[in-house]
């Protein structure tokens, strides 16, 4: 029989109950209903993955708010200011690194690869010590123990954990290998000791471009570990293919590869050279980051390629990578099976398919048949109404070059708009949302459950835009907006109109700690049947004199934070999405709107982990913001806004946007993006952000200033706005007035200073 596994299950729960539970724990401090729930979802994903009759399963994966930080805590890489408290409660020390306390700033945050899951940043330093301080792995694997279940547990690889680590002094966390690995080698002995036959160890890092000295690194840590008791290893690779590393990879000293075949199917021939038979394969067929149900078309050949060429007897099935990624179960959709939910599958339903491969690959018949269904189903697919629309491909392709390019250059544009919308030097303006106060939500929800009828909805949300213009009206900013009352979401807010989408009510998939998102799920051709956002900004427009600023969400953050349908290229469905936003942008034109921002905030994020493959997606990700902006007259000014992210290595492909004016948050790092505009002359206007919106502090007009100060070394004072990080939508009114009246004062102070001089 095939071996079938997974490297790691979703820890949110079903109906988010680890979310809940954590939520409480932070309110009340107590802990044990909380460490009972985490041990009641452990237990509950362990007999799923039973039932569906996979052979073992990983331990260990669990956490209660991210694996690495539990990596962390494990090998006592804990900065001195959070030792006193974690010693006294380990729980709430815990906490206090993933997410801070009154005293104490949390760990710091970033993107786990190029996922939507974030991580804690392990903040190391030179002449680190580190040693075994914990034994969660051990237990979570006699847990599974007693449960009867073969498990294994997993760990974050020693060189990918120090990896993704920073020091504070700059120095190569990699440095740091010799003390490390004894601290591993340790526990490798105890597990080993208490019988566990299998270990596996996570390094992702193994698919990125990697220079000599981590190469190294790679060999000598594998090597240490292989010298000492040990259970056997399963060296774990996902999110992409090996390439120049996968000899590096198949030389190392462990037992098992786990190599990524639904990204990376492409480099099955080269692992199957480079793999010794008697080691295990490991091949991640499902797609562990996305909800579609796997293709046999595209799965089973690989699988034969692998039969015929080592046989099956060191083989395991398994999804690409952990199933984080992806929502638990299908099952508790409603309409699960109708329309485009029938092609899905999401962690549960992918245990299944894995057995029912292994199976058909060991002559089951039956699960050749169901199978055989599959492959029809998805056949079907291209067919079905929505999925691929003629009328949508032929305006795609009807769109000439020229669509991505505005009518005049920049310079010219800059004139004509200086004179159609005569702003104040150093204008003033917001990036998008007001506050959505309890009342406003409290009208949503009532709308969707139909407490609350059409007319009375958006009653409230005339009241709430009427009040947001008058505000800004008497804070003096020149730039408004309406303040998006009606959004609750800036991707679902235009998927739930756009055609070729669709959403579901439990699809939550983790993001970090409790926090988890629903993205939606993009399965047809994207159209749009009517305007979008044409009536909320111009009704806004008709209740003030100043210009009022046309807002969406632009093509690429709209594809990233959207589950994309793998049966087209995602260039393709982001076209799809670029024409659908230029249509809007047209009708908001013709309304009367004279700046239109579209956010781009998660261009970076789709950037490829490889950099060979960088510049294409840039250049594709760039010419689609290009085409929803294109079509407008000189005079229109386009905005676009961009957070969460550096943005210093991606600046020419920012500046190739074409946008009049970019607003970027910039205030939690001191204006350090400002650096970039030393290297790199940027055409357009920029407000890089001056309220840290993410803090509820107030910042008096004097800090303001000071950082415009800052920005005015680097920029042309022709050149700068005056706005926020980012949107104020999390942030109450008390705190947002008087921001902004520090804000408008601060750009007062300037305008004065600039016109004496
Ligand atoms: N316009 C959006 C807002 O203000 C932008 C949000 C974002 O960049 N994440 O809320
Ligand atoms: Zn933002």
């Amino acid at each position: 029989m095939i071996h079938t596994t997974h490297l790691g299950f979703p820890r949110i729960g079903r109906r988010r109950e680890l979310k809940r539970a954590l939520e409480t724990y932070w309110r009340d401090g107590e802990r044990q209903p909380l460490l009972d729930t985490a041990r009641t979802l452990r237990e509950r994903h362990w007999r799923l993955a039973r039932e569906a009759g996979l052979d073992t399963v990983p331990v260990n994966d669990f956490s209660l708010y991210d694996h690495v930080l539990d990596t962390a805590v494990l090998f006592d890489a804990v900065p001195d200011r959070y030792r006193p408290l974690l010693e006294a409660d380990p729980l709430a020390g815990y906490f206090a690194m993933a997410r801070g306390n009154a005293e104490l700033p949390a760990l710091e945050m970033t993107k786990w690869f190029d996922t939507n899951y974030h991580y804690l940043v392990p903040e190391l330093h030179a002449g680190q010590r580190f040693h075994l301080a914990g034994d969660k792995p051990l237990a979570e694997w006699r847990e599974a123990r007693a449960l009867g279940l073969d498990a294994r547990p997993v760990l974050l690889g020693p060189v990918s954990f120090l990896k993704l680590g920073k020091t504070l002094d700059g120095t190569d966390p990699l440095a740091l290998l010799d003390s490390l690995l004894p601290a591993y080698a340790v526990l490798l002995a105890q597990l080993a000791e208490a019988g566990v036959a299998w270990v596996q160890l996570d390094e992702p890092c193994l698919v990125l471009d990697l220079d000599d000295a981590a190469r190294r690194a790679y060999a000598y840590a594998y090597e240490v570990l292989a010298l000492g008791p040990s259970p056997k290893r399963l060296l774990a690779t996902y999110f992409g293919a090996l390439e120049d590393n996968l000899a590096l990879a198949a030389s190392l000293p462990v037992e098992g590869l786990h190599v990524d075949l639904a990204r990376a199917p492409g480099q099955l021939d080269a692992v199957l050279d480079a793999l010794p038979a008697e080691r295990v394969l490991s091949a991640g067929v499902i797609d562990g980051r996305n909800v579609w149900l796997s293709d046999p078309a595209r799965v089973r050949p690989l699988l034969e390629r692998i039969a015929a060429r080592r046989g099956t007897g060191a083989l395991w099935l398994a999804p690409s990578c952990s199933l984080l990624h992806v929502p638990i179960d299908l099952e508790q959709e409603p309409d699960a099976g109708q329309g485009w939910r029938a092609w899905l599958a999401f962690a549960r339903q992918k245990l299944d398919e894995l057995r029912r491969y292994a199976d058909a690959l060991a002559g089951d018949n039956d699960a050749r048949c169901a199978l055989d269904a599959q492959a029809a189903r998805l056949a079907a697919r291209a067919d079905a109404e929505g999925v691929q629309r003629t009328d949508v491909r032929a305006r795609l392709a009807a769109l000439s070059p020229q669509a991505v390019l505005r009518r005049s250059g920049h310079a010219h544009r800059r004139v004509i708009q200086a004179e159609a919308l005569a702003l104040p030097p150093l204008p003033t303006t917001t990036i998008g949302s007001f506050p959505q106060t309890a009342a406003l939500r409290r009208a949503r929800a009532d709308h969707r459950a139909g407490r609350l009828d059409e007319a009375g909805y958006e009653a409230v949300l005339a009241e709430e835009i009427r009040l947001a213009i008058r505000r800004q009206e008497e804070l003096d900013l020149d730039v408004l907006v309406h303040g998006e009352p009606e959004r609750n979401d800036m991707v679902e807010y235009f998927g739930e109109q756009l055609d070729g989408f669709g959403f579901t009510r439990h699809g939550w998939v983790q993001s970090y700690g409790s926090r988890c998102v629903k993205p939606p799920v993009i399965w047809g051709d994207v159209a749009r049947p009517q305007a979008m956002t044409v009536r909320w900004s111009a009704y806004a427009q008709s209740l003030t004199a100043r210009p009022v600023k046309g807002m969406l969400t632009g093509p690429v953050t709209v594809l990233q934070w959207s589950f994309v349908r793998d049966d087209l290229p995602r260039e393709t469905v982001c076209r799809q999405l670029a024409l659908a936003l230029r249509e809007e942008v047209h009708d908001l034109e013709r309304a009367g709107i004279r700046l239109i921002q579209i956010d781009e905030p998660a261009l970076r994020e789709g950037l490829p982990l490889r950099r060979a493959d960088q510049a294409a997606y840039l250049d594709w990700a760039v010419a689609c913001f290009r085409i929803a902006a294109g079509g407008v007259a000189d005079a229109t000014q386009i905005h676009t806004h961009m957070c969460y992210a550096e943005f210093n290595d991606i600046i020419e492909a920012v500046a190739a946007l074409d946008a009049d004016v970019i607003s970027i948050e910039s205030s939690r790092s001191r204006m350090e993006l400002l650096e970039a505009f030393e290297r790199f002359r940027y055409p357009g206007d920029i407000g890089p952000g001056v309220y840290d919106i993410h803090s509820p502090r107030v910042p008096a007009a004097g800090e303001v200033v000071a950082l415009l100060r800052k920005a005015l070394a680097v920029l042309d004072a022709g050149q700068l706005w005056v706005n926020p990080d980012c949107g104020l939508k999390t942030r109450r009114w008390e705190e947002v007035l008087p921001a902004l009246a520090a804000m408008v004062a601060a750009a007062r102070t300037l305008r004065a200073e600039l016109a004496a001089a």
